[in-house]
């Protein structure tokens, strides 16, 4: 897909995850003092207040939590019908992130699902998606 909406890749809480995604690897970030998942990522703790985080890699399977569908075409790059999931990661099930799958497929709660990685236009962004597996 040739997308004119691009993520902003560069942000300093963020960019760690773009990076990888660039080379193939679903990633997030955790607190190494108490080991919860920080997701959005940052680079202090909520829970403990420790300053000590870092990216971990994932397994890049999840369980799909919630998803609708887009009926009516809100940006010309992205045709309708289009789905938008929320899949929770299976070793930190408090990290949820977003994908988008062509049409209406047939989906069901709590169903397995695994990452793919989308180039976003020539050099731009890698975004992690996700399908059924
Ligand atoms: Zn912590």
């Amino acid at each position: 897909m040739t997308a004119t909406i691009l993520p902003f890749d560069q942000d300093r809480d963020t960019a760690g995850f773009f990076q990888a995604a660039a080379e193939g690897r679903l990633v997030y970030k955790a607190c190494d003092d108490c080991g919860h998942a920080l997701h959005p990522p940052t680079d202090h703790c909520p829970h403990c207040g420790g300053a000590h985080t870092t990216w971990r890699d994932a397994r890049g399977t999840g369980r799909l939590h919630s998803w609708t569908t887009v009926m009516h075409q809100i940006h010309p790059d992205y045709p309708a019908p289009y789905t938008l999931v929320v899949v929770e990661l299976d070793e930190a099930p408090e990290v949820r992130l977003m994908g988008r799958l062509d049409g209406e497929p047939l989906l069901v709660p709590e169903m397995a699902m695994q990452v793919w990685f989308e180039p976003l236009g020539e050099g731009g962004p890698v975004l992690p998606q996700w399908k059924p597996a």
